[in-house]
């Protein structure tokens, strides 16, 4: 066991090398983001099926129709989350496959993220330990209610898409934090980044994206 593991992780480093000069090609140059994709095993997040896709720039089902987003989605999101200086404490809405949690955990002190998919929640934990990583929380729930307890949040990142910015994750931002967020439904997705300032919000339209759709209650 332990062999075949070490096997398909030699191989996904290779594979992983490449990814990270398609994300440079793409765009991506945080160095940070740039590192923990490399080092993050994103073949462990889905299906054993799907494993060797698992560096293909796209985006895989998860199960319960969800999906790991693709490879530069995560990286340009995080890269816009920690553009403006070093960030504590994030939320995550949408922890999915835990991927991108993973990837947040190693460049943030601390991760909070929220699902709404019981099964899936439990999947991501296990990876999650599994990489021995520990600075993460993760809670059963609808993200739209954020999660009051550890806010005001320097940083939230949503990856499922409202159809209008829940006027509570803008209520549990910190001043100066910034949160970046999909809008939008079907075909006319657009990523944006809102940021707190200390007299309100400003908001930056990204680029188009297309994610899943930002659902309420939980199962
Ligand atoms: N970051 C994830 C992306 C998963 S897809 C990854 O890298 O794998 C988006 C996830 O958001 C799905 O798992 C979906 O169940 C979840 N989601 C959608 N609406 C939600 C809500 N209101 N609260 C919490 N999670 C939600």
């Amino acid at each position: 066991m332990k062999q075949r593991i070490e096997g398909i992780g030699m191989t996904s480093r290779r594979t992983r090398e490449r990814m990270l000069a398609r994300l440079m090609e793409q765009g991506i140059t945080h160095p940070g983001v740039l590192g923990a994709m490399l080092e993050t095993p994103r073949h462990l997040f889905v299906e054993e099926a799907l494993a060797s896709r698992a560096y293909e720039d796209t985006a895989l089902p998860i199960g319960f129709n969800q999906t790991i987003s693709q490879p530069y989605i995560v990286a340009r999101m995080t890269e816009l989350l920690l553009e403006r200086g070093p960030v504590n404490k994030v939320l995550e809405v949408g922890t999915g496959s835990g991927y991108q949690t993973a990837i947040l955990a190693q460049l943030v002190k601390r991760v909070h993220s929220v699902e709404r998919i019981y099964p899936l929640q439990q999947r991501a934990r296990r990876c999650l330990q599994d990489l021995n990583l520990r600075n993460f929380r993760l809670k059963h729930s609808d993200g739209g209610w954020g999660w009051d307890e550890y806010a005001p949040y320097d940083a939230i990142l949503a990856t499922a898409a409202p159809s209008e910015i829940p006027e509570t994750l803008l209520a549990q931002m910190a001043r100066r934090s910034v949160m970046v967020i999909p809008v939008g439904q079907g075909a006319t997705q657009i990523l944006k980044r809102v940021t707190r300032t200390e007299v309100g919000f400003e908001v930056e339209e990204i680029e188009p994206v297309n994610f899943v759709p930002f659902l309420p209650g939980i199962l």
